[in-house]
């Protein structure tokens, strides 16, 4: 029986990047894909949004929020570009703050290249069923295999995006350790019109425009999109972080806009409202959100002043739904972090078994938090293997 050194389950963004950090140690990693790294690929559209240049743990949303000092602390965005920059790989920095690669492949073939083949074996194409530990040697067996290793580094991720490999096998594994699991979600992803609001939004799918989004104590301005299933875009996606199901959100359609000065500088108008608005809005949306009004602004009353605000300032809408996993960039909740060390990643219940990347509790905001968190993780725990070898 052949035991590896270490396990890494899952060649993802944090298998690849631990796996390239643990040097000449004798390892395996093992993934379900027939190619390592598909989600990287597939990231900021091809372009690969590896990380920000605002980087703190207040663009990160966990049960426990301060778990993640310790890892941004020990890795920062700089330490990444250290890396790129050594290996003569491209990159740019847009006006968000948010470092995009030239294409994504030159980021996974970077990991890639940097993990040593000598002392490491790639076993794809193994779907992983279970893994158990037996007098101190854990036994992970797959649908083709069984392998054996000292330690294990759980780098499975979530259950986004099936055909990129998504599954939620690192919470069954953990949770057959006895973890918990903070009860996960779809994040950073849009909101699914009920069939009342579609039938008042349908007609505006493909616009986009600036707005101000809130939920409880969070709040963007950025774009929202109107799409046929709901509405989608930037502002959505950060706002999504928080969990919008069976919530109330309010948009204001016109954050750029002091509303009152702008009714006031129109008291007299007796143009249509639509027709006013359609200085500062698209004008179908303008008459999506008037519905039946049809006074003119000499005509209204305080109460009618009152009326327009809260539907161009303070829209409310009940999310029913968000868009399911499939179609959701990453996955909120996850392994609860107050049962793993925040310096090591390690396990606080099982002795060398190690959790980093998205199947934990710690879910970044739109903009390369997610895969800074990989990489930042794979750091901490390839760091503590290499001092316990
Ligand atoms: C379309 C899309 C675009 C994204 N763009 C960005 C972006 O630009 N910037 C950003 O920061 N984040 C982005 N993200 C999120 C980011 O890709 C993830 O947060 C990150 O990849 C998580 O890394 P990970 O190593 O934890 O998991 P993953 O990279 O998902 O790796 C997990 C690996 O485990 C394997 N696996 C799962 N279950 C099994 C099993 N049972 N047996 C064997 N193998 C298994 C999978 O095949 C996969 O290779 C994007 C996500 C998606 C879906």
């Amino acid at each position: 029986m052949k035991t590896f050194e270490i396990a890494i389950l899952g060649a993802g963004a944090s298998g690849l990047f631990s796996a390239s950090l643990l040097g000449k140690t004798n390892k395996i990693i093992i993934d379900s894909g027939i190619k390592a790294g598909r989600k990287v690929l597939a990231s900021g559209g091809g372009l690969c949004n590896f990380s920000n240049k605002n980087m703190g743990a207040e663009y990160y949303f966990s049960q426990n929020p301060h778990f993640i000092k310790s890892a941004l602390a020990g890795f920062k965005p700089q330490d990444f570009l250290d890396v790129l920059d050594e290996n003569n790989i491209s990159y740019y920095l847009r006006s968000s703050g948010q470092y995009f690669a030239k294409s994504s492949k030159d980021i996974l073939n970077l990991l890639l290249s940097k993990i040593d083949k000598q002392s490491t074996i790639f076993a794809l194409d193994n779907k992983i069923i279970s893994v158990v530990k037996n007098d101190d040697i854990f036994e992970i067996k797959t649908d083709k295999n069984v392998f054996y290793a000292k330690k294990v580094i759980c780098a499975l991720g979530g259950p986004t995006y099936k055909k990129l490999g998504g599954t939620s096998c690192a919470f069954k594994i953990a949770q057959n350790f006895g973890h918990s699991i903070i009860p996960p979600y779809p994040a950073l992803c849009g909101i699914i019109w009920d069939k009342k609001q579609k039938k008042i939004f349908e007609d505006l799918a493909g616009l986009t425009i600036k707005a101000k989004i809130s939920c409880q104590n969070y709040t963007f301005t950025d774009d929202i999109l109107f799409t046929h299933e709901g509405l989608s875009g930037p502002a959505v996606f950060k706002l999504s972080l928080y969990g919008l199901k069976n919530k109330e959100i309010l948009i204001n359609f016109l954050p750029m806009v002091n509303f009152k000065d702008f009714l006031l500088q129109n008291k007299n108008s007796t143009k249509t409202l639509s027709n006013i608005f359609a200085e500062i809005m698209p004008k179908h949306l303008s008459l999506v959100l008037l519905k039946d009004f049809n006074k003119t602004l000499p005509n209204a009353t305080k109460q009618d002043l009152k009326y327009l605000e809260d539907s161009f300032c303070a829209y409310k809408l009940k999310v029913q739904n968000t868009y399911d996993y499939d179609k959701s960039e990453v996955c909120a909740g996850g392994i609860n972090t107050k049962e793993i060390s925040s310096k090591t990643f390690e396990s606080r219940k099982i002795e060398n078994l190690y959790f980093i990347g998205e199947c934990l509790d710690i879910t970044g905001q739109l903009g390369g938090y997610n895969l800074h968190f990989a990489w930042a993780s794979a750091k901490a725990a390839a760091k503590a293997i290499l001092q316990d070898l």
